[in-house]
């Protein structure tokens, strides 16, 4: 048994057989044979290093026509190491000593391998081409019963290097039933999405595609931030109860408090909105008691897609969404492509630095033909139901009142061509920058609405990549300088009476939820829904004067260190008198 801490990204609990997609990536059904059947297993792997050395050597061959010796050079290379005794010899003890299968023996020798390449620094760039004879003996021995990721036949925990965006959003969600990944940061978006999807995940575990071998037995704990390799009988059992009493739990709250009002004790009402990236998830939302959309995340409609989106396809996208709501509110967030969200096809420009470059609402502003596909979309939609759009990374008012008036010009294109909309929708911002922060007095004045999108707004305060777990310690959403900022915020739309609320991941994290009610958020707009009525319940025990004084408290912090040990100590006391 062999424990990993990591980010926990994901909330939740899955136990499956590992599916390592970087070495193999190719699913290893059997572990361990019968000891009569040993000597079967070693014949298929001599078959397996003779095809392989075969097809190596015709390689060469033709490459050093083709490519020259250098290149062909390579796969001379792989076929040394194929010839290497002390290699094959380790690969046939494993079967002969501990039963394993021939696919097996090959997938923890290369591991063992890859160990000590990556711990000398002349070996080291030489692991992708471990990686490489990996996939090809695996192929050779696993033939045409081969199980890729895009047809697997039982249900996995998909471990990698890292996963972008389309790739997560992209698997079988009947099979992959958690993920774990080498990289990774506390709000990546392979995180978001992975939530949305309802599958535990960790992150940011450093090396646990070398520490995990293709059919091994993980748990993925993705509350705690947990990875179990091979979890001995008693760890298995825990896990597996305590999977079977959270979905219990969950069940028996959500029956209590879906049609409780969502208020303090005091009558603060707060509502609980849903973040999508799909109206798929719609149902789901309402079934755990949203009270609508705060955030829809558009740009999943790229991410997934081979081509540009056309009017016709956000609209029908649009009004999936609305006969799913029944009339309950949506905030449709123009597109934010752009840093670690892009899809394969789209002219993403090379640039140095793209969470500072053209992202977002830059890149719709500078690429009027899409913005106005999407902006056309979304009026023609907002005949249907109850609709509000919002425009991402605003930085300051010139970009905003620019967007508004590329709202208004395909209004009255829209007017001339005799097209229905909403006249009065509402068009609400993100701040999630410190500059519309620190403007937000004269940017309400041009806004129906604000979100507060810490995911980045943690990010640029701090100068904390969101993504990458090497600094991930220093990601504090209860960072003063983080408290301030959604105060001010809090306190500008109050001044100005335009709603605020708050749809990054800290609106999803319990132990901000009080605190956040302090610093005076009305709307929570959280992932994913299971957890609704969790929040729920915590405001439902807590009085907004306590809340308060709780934000007042942990906001006269010094650090972060100590914010993080007076909110534990205020929540558990709120706690502990509601219980009175
Ligand atoms: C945020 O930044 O907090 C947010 C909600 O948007 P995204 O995570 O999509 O950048
Ligand atoms: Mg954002």
């Amino acid at each position: 048994m062999d424990i990993r801490q990591g980010i926990p990204v994901s909330t939740g609990i899955s136990i499956g057989e590992v599916f390592l997609l970087e070495a193999e990536g190719v699913r290893i059904p059997t572990r361990f044979v019968p000891q009569d059947q040993t000597h079967q297993e070693v014949g298929r792997l001599e078959k397996a290093f003779a095809n392989a050395l075969h097809q190596l050597r015709n390689l060469a061959d033709d490459l050093r026509e083709k490519a020259g010796q250098k290149i062909a050079e390579i796969f001379v290379a792989h076929a040394g190491m194929l010839a290497d005794e002390s290699f094959r010899e380790e690969v046939f003890d494993r079967i002969r000593d501990k039963h394993y299968t021939a696919e097996f023996a090959v997938a923890r020798t290369m591991r063992h391998w890859r160990k000590l390449f990556q711990s000398d620094d002349f070996l080291a760039p030489r692991v992708a081409d471990l990686d490489d004879l990996e996939r090809r003996l695996l192929r050779h021995l696993l033939g045409q019963k081969r199980e890729e990721l895009s047809n697997l036949t039982s249900e996995v925990v998909l471990v990698a290097h890292d996963l972008s965006p389309s790739q997560i959003a992209s698997v079988d969600t009947d099979k992959v039933k958690g993920f774990a990944t080498d990289a990774g940061g506390p709000t990546s978006h392979t995180g978001i999405i992975a939530s949305a999807l309802g599958i535990p995940a960790v992150v940011g575990l450093g090396t646990i595609t070398n520490d995990a071998t293709g059919g091994d037995t993980m748990i993925v704990d993705g509350s705690g931030g947990l990875v179990i390799i091979e979890p001995d009988r008693e760890t298995y059992q825990r896990y597996s109860d305590r999977q079977r009493q959270v979905l219990e739990s969950d069940q028996a709250l959500l029956k209590e408090l879906k049609n409780q009002p969502s208020e303090t004790r005091d009558g603060r009402k707060i509502s609980l909105m849903a973040n999508i990236e799909s109206p798929k998830e719609i149902d789901k939302a309402i079934q755990y008691g949203a009270d609508g959309i705060g955030l829809y995340r558009t740009e999943f409609l790229y991410v997934q897609s081979d081509s540009i989106p056309s009017v016709n396809d956000h609209f029908h996208a649009y009004m999936d969404a609305i006969k799913g709501l029944d009339g309950r509110p949506i905030v449709i967030r123009t597109l934010d492509l752009g840093a670690d969200k892009f899809s394969g096809t789209e002219a993403v420009i090379e640039e140095r630095n793209p969470f500072l470059g053209l992202r977002s609402l830059r890149y719709c502003l500078k690429n009027p033909d899409v913005f106005e596909d999407q902006l056309r979309a979304i009026l023609k939609a907002s005949a249907f139901g109850n609709l509000s759009v919002m425009f991402p990374l605003v930085s300051g008012i010139e970009e905003l009142k620019a967007a508004r008036e590329f709202l208004d010009e395909v209004k009255s294109r829209m007017d001339e061509a005799g097209e229905e909309y909403d006249p009065d929708l509402p068009v609400g911002i993100m701040i999630e920058l410190p500059s519309a922060v620190m403007n937000a007095d004269a940017l309400a004045r041009y806004s129906d609405f604000f979100s507060i999108g810490t995911n980045d707004l943690i990010q640029y305060a701090l100068a904390v990549d969101r993504g990458n777990e090497h600094v991930a310690e220093l990601y504090r959403p209860e960072h003063p300088a983080v408290l301030k900022l959604i105060k001010m915020t809090a306190e500008s739309a109050e001044k100005a009476n335009i709603p605020v609320s708050l749809c990054g991941e800290m609106a999803s994290s319990v132990i901000y939820s009080i605190l956040l009610i302090g610093l005076g958020i009305n709307s929570f707009s959280l992932a994913p829904p299971q957890i609704i009525p969790e929040v729920k319940k915590l405001i439902r025990s807590t009085d907004y004067a306590d809340a308060r004084e709780l934000a007042d408290a942990v906001l006269a912090a010094e650090g972060a260190e100590q914010a993080r040990e007076v909110l534990e100590e205020g929540n558990k006391r709120i706690m502990e008198s509601a219980r009175e």
